[in-house]
């Protein structure tokens, strides 16, 4: 099993094509050994000049090794545990070879040159043979949104007999300008992913790892729902934590996401569910009713048409999924989005880069933290709340009322928060869980409405209550959302409580 990586340095570049044996920590002139639970790895370079260098990852998969370190994956007939594929084939062995031989690397550390590890350099990667059981194309689908220019050559299943027809490995090449570590990222999780092969026992820590190391590209992925089902075995209750917390860092629902089959989460003939696990792009859609987070944004933005806002406070935008939104109502003349992270408010500035000027030019974005008072933000006619307080640890939560409501003090206040009670109805959800494990707390309506009277009354609010989603008889809505005006007596309508 093998892979390269040739880096060529651009004409005037100030560092040198071999300078890649810092960024792998594996130096140029030595060939050097690791060995593996299952084998050996070697890292040599067969070629380390200034122009152009070229990194080898070398695996000897023992197979006896690999029967012996047992739950490694191969067929159960016996046979097949010595005659099978992974001595040769591109498949998650080579992932978790690139994790511990190139851990520094992939995950983007280097001390010598930290420059050039942020910097995308010219590169190569070959593999001689990728297991791929939807193909040419699928192998496209996953590397070329990515940034590769892909080069996948089905190799026949016998060459000496043509008429059998291409085997479902490829030799692959990929071609790109990107930082190594995001090649090797791409590696470590897209691998795995063709060859769909199980090979170790996944816990929720996979998850995690998938996350992690997918961090700034799987999100954005066209194919991102395959990719975590095929990397997760399609095991269906790590799959669908997964989809829900990749949703959590975009702006959907996990209902939004694609439905998972839940019957195949122990699937061993991957060639029988191949057909039916490639990628779905366009095709028929299923009509599904509008998600949570869909109506939560609705609910809100009426809230704010009924107040009459103009001018508006988005606190706690994250990715900017409901300023998108109120873009597009020429009502909202002014819109001002604030968040503590600079990673969220980054993919929130790219997608506004995206809207037309009309919209764009109405919006601004900028970096705070809503536990501080900020003169600035006086003046508005409402403020926004939408899925924040509960990341507040409750401690800090009265520093975030006094500078909402009592320093920014906006016409209108409208926050919205889970409502703990409803947690029952998710089915698979841990009793007494949260549903992001940022939230630091998710209240029942009893508890909701505490807070919001307390704080209207502080600070000279009146405050009505809207439910949020289907609303159950017992447990209320999903979301529960609070509607605060400034100034106006309370009348009995006005506090008619959590519906
Ligand atoms: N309102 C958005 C995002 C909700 S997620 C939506 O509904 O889609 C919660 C957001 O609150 C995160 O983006 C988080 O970074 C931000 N946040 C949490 N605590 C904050 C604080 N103290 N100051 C500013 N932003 C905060």
């Amino acid at each position: 099993m093998l892979l390269t990586i040739t880096c060529t340095r651009p004409d005037g570049a100030a560092w040198a094509a071999s300078d890649l044996g810092y960024l792998l920590h594996k130096n140029p002139s030595r060939i050097q050994a690791f060995e593996q639970s299952y084998g050996v790895a070697q890292v040599l370079y067969p070629e380390a000049s200034e122009e152009r260098c070229t990194a080898a990852l070398l695996l000897e998969i023992d197979p006896v090794r690999l029967v012996r370190g047992k739950a490694k994956g191969t067929p159960e007939f016996s046979l097949a545990q010595y005659v099978n594929d992974r001595p040769y084939a591109a498949s998650s062995l080579l992932a978790v070879a690139i994790s511990t031989v190139f851990g520094s690397a992939l995950h983007g550390r280097c001390k010598q040159r930290p420059e050039l590890a942020e910097t995308a350099l010219p590169l190569r990667i070959e593999l001689p043979a990728v297991p791929c059981r939807g193909g040419v194309e699928t192998v496209e689908r996953v590397f070329a949104p990515l940034g590769w220019e892909v080069r996948a050559t089905p190799l026949p299943l016998d060459p000496a007999f043509p008429e059998w027809g291409d085997s479902h490995y490829v030799r692959l090449e990929l071609t790109g300008t990107l930082r190594l570590a995001d090649a090797l990222s791409h590696l470590y999780v897209l691998l795995p992913v063709l060859d769909g092969g199980k090979h170790y026992w996944l816990d929720s820590t996979e998850i995690d790892k998938l996350l992690r190391v997918g961090e700034g590209w799987l999100v954005g992925h066209p194919e991102r729902e395959w990719i975590t089902r095929r990397y997760l075995n399609r095991r269906h209750a790590l799959v669908q934590d997964a989809l829900a917390r990749l949703a959590e860092l975009d702006d959907l629902e996990p209902e939004q996401l694609g439905a998972v089959d839940d019957t195949d989460d122990e699937t061993t003939d991957a060639d029988a569910s191949a057909a039916a696990d490639e990628p779905v792009t366009g095709g028929e859609q299923e009509v599904r009713p509008p998600s949570l987070a869909v109506l939560r944004r609705a609910t809100v933005l009426n809230a704010l048409r009924e107040a009459g806002a103009n001018r508006v406070l988005d606190l706690g935008c994250g990715q900017g999924a409901l300023l998108r939104e109120m873009v597009a109502d020429k009502a909202f003349t002014e819109i001002v989005g604030i968040d503590v992270s600079v990673l969220a408010l980054r993919i929130a500035q790219r997608r506004m880069r995206r809207l037309p000027e009309w919209q764009s030019k109405r919006v601004t974005l900028r970096q705070g933290a809503l536990t501080y008072t900020d003169a600035s933000l006086r003046g508005y006619d409402a403020a926004v709340l939408m899925e924040v307080i509960e990341h507040v640890d409750a401690p800090r939560l009265g520093a975030l009322e006094h500078a909402v409501f009592g320093s920014a003090a906006p016409g209108s206040v409208v926050v919205t928060t889970p409502n703990g009670e409803y947690n029952v109805r998710y089915e698979g959800m841990t009793p007494g869980a949260f549903r992001h494990s940022d939230h630091r707390f998710e209240w029942s309506r009893a508890e909701f409405a505490a807070w919001a009277h307390r704080v209207g009354e502080t600070y000279g609010y009146t405050v009505r209550f809207e439910p949020v989603g289907p609303v159950d008889a017992e447990l209320g809505a999903s979301t529960q959302m609070a509607v605060f005006t400034k100034g106006i007596a309370a009348t009995d309508s006005d506090t008619k409580g959590a519906a």
